[in-house]
Parts: C-alpha cells; sequence; structure tokens
C-alpha cells in the first residue's frame, strides 16, 4: 500500500473482458490505471474497475487468483469501484438467472438478472438522459446486458430505460451500468468514478 503522499494509481480488473478499453478511457481522463491481476496489484490502487465480459468465468479466475476476498475487503473498507456489465453482476449481492455455482464479488444492495434482455434483443443501443449528466443524453451500448431487478433504498437509479427497467446505479461509492460506456467514448461514468476516488 502506497504510503506517499502521491495520489495512487485506479486499477482495471484485467482477469478477462474488455479490460484495456478502460485502461484507456482512464488514461484519456488523465489518470494512473494499471491492470489489476494479483492481490499485491489490489494493494496499490485507490479504486477498482470491473469490465465487461463475461462474469461466469470473471468469478473463476478472480477465485482461483485469490482476488475475489481481497476485492470484497477493500469494497468493505470504502474503496470505490465501477462495475459495467459484467462488471455490474460481479458487485451485486444477489443474481437471478446464474450459471450453477456462480457467486458475485457483491457489496453492492440490489438483485441483478443476467441476460435480461433475452435472444432476440442480445445487443442494442439507446439513448438514456442522466439528470446528474445533464446535455447530451447517454448513447447506452447493451451486449448480453444485466439489469437491476430489485434494489435497496440505499441505492439509487441513475438509468431507467423507457420500460422502467433500472440499468445505472450508484451506492456510496459504487457505481454501475448493464451497459458499456467504454466502448463509444462516453467518459462521464468514468469521470464520477475518478471523483469518487478523490473523494474517499
Ligand atoms: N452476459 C454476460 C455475463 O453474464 C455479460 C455481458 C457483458 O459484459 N457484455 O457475464
Amino acid at each position: 500500500m502506497s504510503t506517499t503522499g502521491s495520489p495512487r494509481p485506479v486499477g482495471v480488473l484485467a482477469l478477462q473482458g474488455d479490460f484495456r478499453e478502460h485502461l484507456h478511457v482512464l488514461r484519456e481522463l488523465g489518470a494512473d490505471a494499471i491492470p489489476v491481476r494479483r492481490a499485491a496489484e489490489l494493494d496499490e490502487v485507490g479504486g477498482l474497475v470491473i469490465p465487461g465480459g463475461e462474469s461466469t468465468v470473471m468469478d473463476k479466475l478472480s477465485r482461483s487468483f485469490g482476488l475475489a476476498q481481497p476485492i470484497r475487503d477493500r469494497i468493505a473498507a470504502g474503496m470505490p469501484v465501477y462495475g459495467t456489465c459484467a462488471g455490474m453482476i460481479m458487485l451485486a449481492d444477489e443474481l437471478v438467472d446464474a450459471a450453477e455455482g456462480q457467486q458475485t464479488i457483491g457489496g453492492l444492495c440490489v438483485t441483478v438478472r443476467r441476460n435480461a434482455f433475452g435472444n432476440q434483443n442480445d445487443s442494442f443501443e439507446t439513448d438514456l438522459p442522466i439528470a446528474e449528466f445533464g446535455d447530451p443524453a447517454v448513447h447506452a451500448v447493451f451486449i448480453r446486458a444485466p439489469a437491476v431487478e430489485r434494489m435497496s433504498e440505499v441505492v439509487t437509479a441513475l438509468a431507467t430505460l423507457a420500460d422502467g427497467r433500472v440499468v445505472a446505479v450508484e451506492q456510496d461509492g459504487l457505481l454501475a451500468t448493464a451497459f458499456h460506456p467504454e466502448i463509444n467514448g462516453e467518459y462521464r461514468f468514468h469521470r464520477r468514478f475518478l471523483q469518487l476516488v478523490a473523494e474517499a
């Protein structure tokens, strides 16, 4: 753990999925961003992004790399985390349609349904007005995306689809989106995450 006065880097969980895109966005925003694959690297960072990908694989790898419990402990100690898509699944306390034996890291007091948009609507794009961000609306890309089915009153919905499904949430230092801002030049969620890290 860093003991100097200089700001700590932020990490992107780099076991699987689109971690390179997240590293790129964070670096474009001026952050010192590093891939995290080992517990020693997690110790270095002041915040963590969990990317999109495949949550079942990320679950298995994070447990076999000895990262799942250390991430849980850091979340409990207040480390900000931003999860996109599979990352939202990893942050959920409870899953609907989990794979056999699938575990999450948890921390976010929500129930998330995996692959919530089914086969016909596997992938789609839409514009989401987000009050906190003002104009323009967020252009959101959904790829075999999850959705929030239930949330505790400690969780704030940041974005809701026209059908009422919640697809972006925040709870203290935890931020999660069912879609992928990292792939289409939407930087406002990462900026918000960096703000949470600066305030932590
Ligand atoms: N459906 C994937 C899962 O269950 C998530 C897809 C994504 O991250 N784009 O992990």
